[in-house]
C-alpha cells in the first residue's frame, strides 16, 4: 500500500542543505496498524508529512498504492490528499469557528459534495466517535480529547486509503489518551491502515509493528 524506496529529503537551513531522510526504504501494507518511534529530531513529521502530500522530497519514490506520488504542483498534491489521506494532528487543526459537524464535513466540501449530503455524513461520522450531540458546538467548546475525535472523524469522512496520525496522543492527558488510541485501534479493526507517529512506548506496543527512525534512517 505504502512503498518508498531510495527516498531522500534534506531543508536548507542557512544556506546549508540539512539532510533529514536518508536513503529511506519502507513498506507498509494495507490493513497494517503501524507506529513510527525515534527521538525527536529523527525525523518522524517529515516523513509522515511526505507519507500525507503535506510535503515534497527530493529522490527515490512514494508508491502509495498504484499512485506515484512525486513531482506534483500544489492543486494536484490537494487534490489526492483529499481523496487519498486522512491527516490527524497532534494540535487537532479544526476550524475555530466552524462546528464540528462542519469541521468533520470540510474534506466533503472541497470534493463539492452537496451541503445536505457532506452534512448527513458528518453526523454518522460524528455518533460514530461518539460526539452525536455535540455536533452544533465550537472546537472552544469541546475538551482536548473531543477535539481530537472531531479530527479523526474528518480524517475518516472522505474513505482515504491510509490515516496518519503525527503524536495524536501528544496533547492529551493518559486517560483520554487511552481513549484516542481505542478508538484509532477500532478504526484500524474496520481494516483502515493506519500509521501513528509516537514517542510513547506504550502507544506503540499497541501497534503490530514499529518503525524506528534514527537521524532519518529506518534501523529497525
Ligand atoms: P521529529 O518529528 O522526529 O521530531 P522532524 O521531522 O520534525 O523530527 O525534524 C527533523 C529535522 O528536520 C530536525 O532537525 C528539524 O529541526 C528539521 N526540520 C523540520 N522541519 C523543517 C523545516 N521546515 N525547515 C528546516 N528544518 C526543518
Ligand atoms: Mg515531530
Amino acid at each position: 500500500m505504502i512503498s518508498l524506496r531510495q527516498l531522500n529529503k534534506s531543508y536548507q537551513v542557512g544556506g546549508r542543505a540539512l539532510h533529514v531522510l536518508r536513503n529511506l526504504d519502507l513498506d507498509i501494507k494495507a490493513g497494517e496498524l503501524v507506529s513510527i518511534m525515534g527521538s525527536s529530531g529523527s525525523g518522524k513529521s517529515t516523513l509522515l508529512n511526505i507519507l500525507g502530500i503535506l510535503d515534497a522530497y527530493d529522490s527515490g519514490t512514494y508508491h502509495l498504492g498504484d499512485t506515484l506520488i512525486r513531482h506534483m504542483d500544489e492543486r494536484q498534491a490537494a487534490k489526492y490528499r483529499n481523496e487519498l489521506i486522512g491527516f490527524v494532528f497532534q494540535s487537532f487543526h479544526l476550524l475555530p469557528f466552524k462546528s464540528a459537524v462542519e469541521n468533520v464535513a470540510l474534506p466533503l466540501y472541497y470534493r463539492g459534495v452537496p451541503r445536505k449530503a457532506r452534512q448527513a455524513l458528518a453526523m454518522d461520522l460524528l455518533d460514530r466517535v461518539g460526539l452525536a450531540e455535540w455536533s452544533s458546538h465550537l472546537p472552544s467548546e469541546l475538551s482536548g480529547g473531543q477535539k481530537q475525535r472531531v479530527a479523526i472523524a474528518r480524517a475518516l469522512i472522505g474513505k482515504p486509503r491510509v490515516v496518519l496520525a503525527d503524536e495524536p496522543t501528544g496533547a492529551l492527558d493518559s486517560t483520554t489518551s487511552e481513549e484516542i488510541m481505542l478508538l484509532l485501534e477500532e478504526v484500524h479493526s474496520h481494516g483502515m491502515t493506519v500509521v501513528i507517529v509516537t514517542h510513547e512506548a506504550d502507544i506503540a506496543a499497541r501497534t503490530q509493528r514499529t518503525i524506528l527512525l534514527h537521524d532519518g534512517v529506518v534501523v529497525s
